[in-house]
């Protein structure tokens, strides 16, 4: 597959000039927080652009039955641990948030809270694989204050530029 240098960045540019407009459509405000000192990583980015629009279009399916200021902030971040350094890109909402009993079922395939109708429960197995497929991972909070935050976790491999 694909791999080449790429940001996430550019991928969040990508992605709300894709899907800014749907979000928009539901009174959704969207915040974008970009470190502009990311590091890039090695990536098929048509792939990084999916994970990121799977957290998108949940956390608009999260804030549909909100009555209050519905919000998202996408942003990018850097981690560095002893080892490893990771590029991170986070989408956040204030929307209904995930219970306690379907956190460990909501990256099975198949798993969905929604109507058939609506959801195929694929999008966050699909976005789990794409992650490890770059060595990376995904991290799932809840915030305090209401709402749930995902985040694409992919390493800066820097031997591999
Ligand atoms: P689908 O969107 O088709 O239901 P996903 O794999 O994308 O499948 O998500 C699985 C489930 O995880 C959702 O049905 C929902 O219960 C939960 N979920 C995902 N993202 C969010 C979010 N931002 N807020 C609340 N629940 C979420
Ligand atoms: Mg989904």
């Amino acid at each position: 597959r694909p791999m080449s240098r790429t940001s996430l960045n550019d991928v969040v540019d990508r992605v709300l000039s894709l899907i800014q407009y749907q979000i928009n459509r539901n009174n959704v405000e969207i915040n974008v927080e970009l470190d502009p000192d990311l590091p890039k990583v090695l990536a098929n980015e048509h792939q990084l652009d999916q994970v990121l629009i799977n957290f998108l279009l949940n956390a608009r399916d999260a804030l549909e039955n909100s009555t209050g200021n519905k919000k998202i902030i996408i942003s990018t971040q850097i981690r560095k641990s002893d080892q490893t350094t990771y590029a991170i890109a986070s989408v956040a909402d204030n929307g209904e948030g995930i219970p306690q009993e379907n956190i460990t079922k909501i990256f099975n395939p198949f798993f969905t809270t929604k109507a058939a109708t609506r959801g195929t429960g694929l999008g966050l197995s699909v976005s789990l694989g794409i992650a490890e497929a770059h060595g990376g991972t995904i991290e799932v909070e809840n915030n305090p204050e209401g709402g749930s935050k995902f985040s694409l976790v992919i390493p800066v491999n820097t031997e591999n530029f």
